[in-house]
């Protein structure tokens, strides 16, 4: 399989995929153009559209997709979320006829009540659930939720892509380092990040195993993280407090 994160909007990735003959499906497409460009500059011809959220830049390109081309649309049933031909729920695994792909659908409710991942052929879509070092804002859901939606991650192969919707690396790394400042795998990943970033290149995707051993919102059971939570006075808490605690913090952080 081919990949490329196309640009879109402000700081949004459209993963576009495709096989060696062309055929190609896009992840939450929130705009049209830039699909239509990077379609064309590969001679690539678009077969499929999977969609995680209801949000407007992960679906906002769907309508001007789905009328220019021959196009499946996955998706939750989320009546927020049109158009579409297909209905995912957790645990379906679904086959594209075009790019031949298979994935699994993950239920992630959290950053909204109806958010899905896809995991397969080496990928984890994960739209607005996982970021690299970071996660997504809890907008319809709990702190329970949204980690036990992380948590379902872990069971995937180390190696897995993970494939975020949003360019949000760098400044999730500054508030990881007030968190987990002598991690060295973080500081590693802040040096990497820094460099594409001034290549003008995208951060992600990036490795799972590199996000376990970096990311402090899917360590929220490591020393580093208890010693935070710790320090902010929140010694006894259990881990859905400290990661409540890790996203507040993040709400509230200005780097
Ligand atoms: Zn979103
Ligand atoms: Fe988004």
């Amino acid at each position: 399989m081919h990949w490329v994160a196309v640009a879109a909007l402000s700081d949004n990735y459209i993963w576009l995929v495709a096989d060696d003959e062309g055929q190609a499906f896009v992840v939450d497409p929130g705009e049209a153009a830039p699909v239509e460009a990077a379609l064309r500059e590969r001679g690539w011809q678009l077969r499929a559209i999977l969609l995680t959220h209801h949000h407007n830049d992960h679906i906002g390109g769907v309508s001007d997709l789905v009328r220019d081309h021959d196009v499946e649309v996955y998706a939750t049933a989320d009546p927020r979320i049109q158009p579409k031909n297909h209905f995912v729920e957790d645990g379906d695994v679904i086959t594209l006829e075009a790019p031949r792909a298979t994935f699994k659908v993950m239920a992630v409710p959290g950053h909204t009540r109806t958010h899905v991942a896809y995991f397969g052929e080496g990928f984890l879509f994960c739209g607005d659930t996982l970021f690299s070092i970071g996660c997504g804002r809890l907008f319809e859901g709990t702190p329970e939720q949204m980690l036990a939606s992380l948590d379902t991650f872990a069971d995937l192969p180390p190696e897995t892509l993970v494939c975020c919707a949003h360019e949000y690396t760098a400044s999730n790394i500054r508030f990881a380092l007030t968190v987990d400042p002598d991690n060295h795998a973080l500081r590693l990943r802040r040096d990497e990040v820094a460099r594409l970033r001034e290549e003008g290149r995208p951060s992600v995707p990036s490795r799972l195993a590199d996000e376990y051993a970096a990311n402090p919102f899917l360590r929220v059971d490591s020393e580093a993280v208890a010693r935070w939570a710790q320090a902010q006075g929140e010694a006894h808490a259990t881990r859905t407090e400290r990661f409540a605690a890790l996203r507040r913090a993040k709400d509230s952080f200005s780097a």
